[in-house]
């Protein structure tokens, strides 16, 4: 079983101790900021300079600086621009600013476990993932809830390095949902992993395809989009609350048979091979390497596939449907709009 921890398991006064410089205020980087802020610590912003985040921290009440001051006058230095960035800003203004056992925190670990950044060895390297998208991260905290986190310690110079990072986990409100612990290789590869094969790009061809295959047979494109796209997250939700048996038990018998026959027949092994595929792609570097030379090349590749996939079908029938579905929940009280459209 997993390490589990919580708030009681935390201390929150050892971050309260601590100068935070927030690097990036992005998705992550705003609701660690916030969080923070709420909680106690005493934070500082550090943005390039012409940020175009710069006025929103600053409308938030946050102090921002350059990435330079930020860090200069730091004890936790937490990184959260983009990935691709990291090692740049690291070598060009983190670095050079660090004063000596300054804490590093990521909020993944991706340039530690490819080697883009190597911090020196007085350093503690520490890593709180939160396990979801930055906007809940916030959105959470400010409930009263949290977001759950992985937790990760790579160097621990001062001997300091878990109690710093629960203290930092607690603070960004992810104990209240519940901490792991981790490693900086095993939150990276499976955060990749997910990612890849499972969430992002699974599921976005698992829907494509669905989609496809019923339009290319002349069924409507709004009736395949509700069917393969729309209902997912219903059946997803049924999932979150109690696994794939909750999702089997809500469905109909027809649509529980069809998912025992039909599920293994669509997502065959070769799919499981494939995925095999994409995990070695990541363990060794591979993918990692595909990306970076990607993004340091002005991100052709990158740009390329963006734009292909948001000139897929599916997009079109998206938009129209989901423009109809919010006129329609606004004009509830009033439903000749909907004989008129
Ligand atoms: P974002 O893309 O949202 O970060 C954008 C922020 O970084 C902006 O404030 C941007 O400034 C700033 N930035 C960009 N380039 C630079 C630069 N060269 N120097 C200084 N600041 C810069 O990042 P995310 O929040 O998505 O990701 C941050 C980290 O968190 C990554 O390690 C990611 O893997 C991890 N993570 C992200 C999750 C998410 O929900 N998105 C989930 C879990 C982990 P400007 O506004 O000027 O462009
Ligand atoms: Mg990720
Ligand atoms: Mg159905």
């Amino acid at each position: 079983m997993a390490e589990m921890f919580y708030d009681d398991n935390a201390d929150l006064s050892v971050i309260q101790g601590k100068k935070v410089a927030v690097i990036g205020y992005g998705s992550q980087g705003h609701a660690h900021a916030l969080n923070l802020r709420d909680s106690g610590v005493d934070v500082r912003v550090g943005l390039a300079e012409g940020s175009k985040s710069k006025e929103k921290a600053e409308n938030e009440g946050l102090k921002v600086l350059s990435v330079a001051e930020a860090v200069a006058e730091a004890d936790v230095v937490v990184i959260l621009t983009p990935d691709q960035v990291q090692r740049t800003v690291y070598s060009n203004d983190i670095k050079p600013n660090l004063k000596p056992g300054t804490t590093l925190l990521f909020g993944h670990g991706f340039n530690i476990r490819f080697g883009y950044i190597t911090p020196e060895s007085d350093a503690d390297v520490v890593m709180v993932a939160p396990k979801g998208p930055g906007h809940l991260v916030r959105r959470e905290y400010v409930d009263g809830r949290g977001v759950p986190v992985i937790v990760a310690v790579e160097q621990d110079a001062s001997g300091n390095a878990w109690d710093l990072a629960a203290s930092y986990a607690k603070a960004i409100g992810g104990l209240r949902a519940g901490g792991i612990k981790t490693t900086f290789t095993e939150e990276t590869e499976t955060d990749l992993f997910g990612e890849q094969a499972v969430l992002c790009g699974g599921a976005s061809q698992l829907v494509m395809y669905g989609f496809e295959t019923l339009t290319e047979a002349g069924y409507q494109p709004e009736v395949a989009y509700f069917e393969c796209l729309h209902e997912l997250k219903l059946i997803v939700d049924l999932m979150v609350e109690g696994g794939i048996a909750k999702q089997r038990w809500s469905v109909s018998d027809t649509a529980e048979f069809g998912d025992y026959v039909s599920g293994p027949r669509v997502i065959d092994e070769r799919v499981k091979e494939n995925m095999k595929g994409v995990l070695a792609d990541i363990q060794s570097g591979a993918f990692a390497k595909r990306f970076i030379e990607d993004q340091d090349a002005g991100a052709p590749e990158f740009k390329r596939l963006r734009e292909k996939g948001a000139s897929h079908p599916i997009e079109k029938t998206g938009k129209e449907l989901r423009g109809l579905m919010s006129w329609l929940k606004d004009a509830d009280t009033d439903s000749d709009y909907v004989e008129g459209s």
